[in-house]
């Protein structure tokens, strides 16, 4: 697979505390890595230190291929854009304002491509506004749009929902699902807020303490979170014999619970196990959401 990010190992220590400890992630080219941990965990650690804001204590990094101690390694930084904590904004310029410094601030040659970039944000019709008087997700979106300004095909978001309203968050999300899909660029976005982040990311990297805890593709999460009826009987070896004769997939949980995974006809199995003197003492739909396998995954102790 293509990476445009590989981190190996990578720490940063502070005194005998350990911030990142040997955190080593792979974001494939065009996902949406949702970095998900809770709040400490060392998320934007990370960030910066892949930013180039601070230099790791340990290990290193590939940035499309380039090793973070190459001499070369700002060129490749330069293919990355990023809102890293609060965007760093002038709040006394407005919107175009703003994007003209970054203009300058890169070197780039003309100011052809803002109104393109402002129209990409939302942010068009702003007008003379200055930036101090947007809302929070408008200055969040003019921090994407200044990290846009050199067009880059990285771009690292961290925690770009924070504090947004439910109306900037569907509007931050469908921008990040926009330039991912229409624009064909990677994204990066940390978050505690799972549920946010399952309507986004096509895969994840879980942290903990500093450590990643586990990587996992959108479609790998939602086979482990997969849809399954519960069933709770009075004996599940009559259990079994029923839905083994049926050619079911189902894991026993107990003496009296299971989970079956194929869509099954409730009258038939019922009848079957009515025959076997099993009885029946309830049936429940469920869908581990990512929320729980997140929690089972900090909580289990067991770190692949
Ligand atoms: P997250 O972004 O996941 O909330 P951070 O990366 O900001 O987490 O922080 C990870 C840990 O490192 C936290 O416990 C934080 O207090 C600590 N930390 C961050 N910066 C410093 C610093 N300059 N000195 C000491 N500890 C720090």
């Amino acid at each position: 697979m293509d990476y445009v990010l590989t981190t190996d190992a990578l720490s940063k220590h502070y005194g005998h505390f350990k911030a990142l400890n040997e955190c080593t992630m792979h974001i494939p080219k065009g996902a949406i890595y949702g970095f998900v941990g809770k709040n400490g965990a060392g998320k934007t650690t990370l960030i910066r230190l892949i930013c180039g804001l601070q230099k790791a204590t340990a290990g290193s990094y590939r940035l499309y291929g380039m090793d973070s101690a190459d001499k070369e390694i700002a060129k490749a930084r330069r293919r990355m854009g990023a809102v890293v904590e609060t965007p760093s904004l002038y709040l006394d310029m407005t919107a175009e304002e703003n994007l003209k410094e970054q203009y300058r601030i890169l070197g780039l040659p003309s100011f052809e491509g803002i109104p393109e970039l402002l129209k990409l944000v939302g942010l068009e019709n702003t007008g003379k506004k200055k930036a101090k008087n947007f809302s929070l997700g408008m200055r969040q979106r003019l921090g994407i749009a200044i990290a846009l300004a050199g067009d880059p095909d990285f771009l690292v978001l961290d925690e770009p929902a924070n504090g947004l309203d439910p109306q900037g968050i569907i509007e931050m999300r469908e921008l990040i699902l926009e330039l991912n899909r229409k624009r064909q660029i990677t994204v990066l976005i940390s978050s505690h807020i799972l549920d946010e982040l399952s309507r986004l990311a096509t895969h994840y990297g879980f942290i903990d303490s500093g450590h990643i805890v586990k990587e996992i593709s959108a479609q790998e999460l939602d086979a482990a979170c997969r849809k399954c009826v519960r069933i709770e009987v009075s004996d599940t070896k009559a259990l079994s014999w029923v839905l083994d004769s049926m050619k079911v997939e189902y894991k026993i949980l107990s003496d009296t619970q299971a989970d079956i995974f194929d869509k099954i006809n409730i009258t038939e199995l019922t009848l079957a196990l009515a025959t076997e003197h099993c009885e029946v003492r309830s049936i429940d739909e469920r869908e581990e959401s990512l929320e729980s396998y997140y929690v089972n995954l900090i909580g289990g102790g067991e770190h692949e």
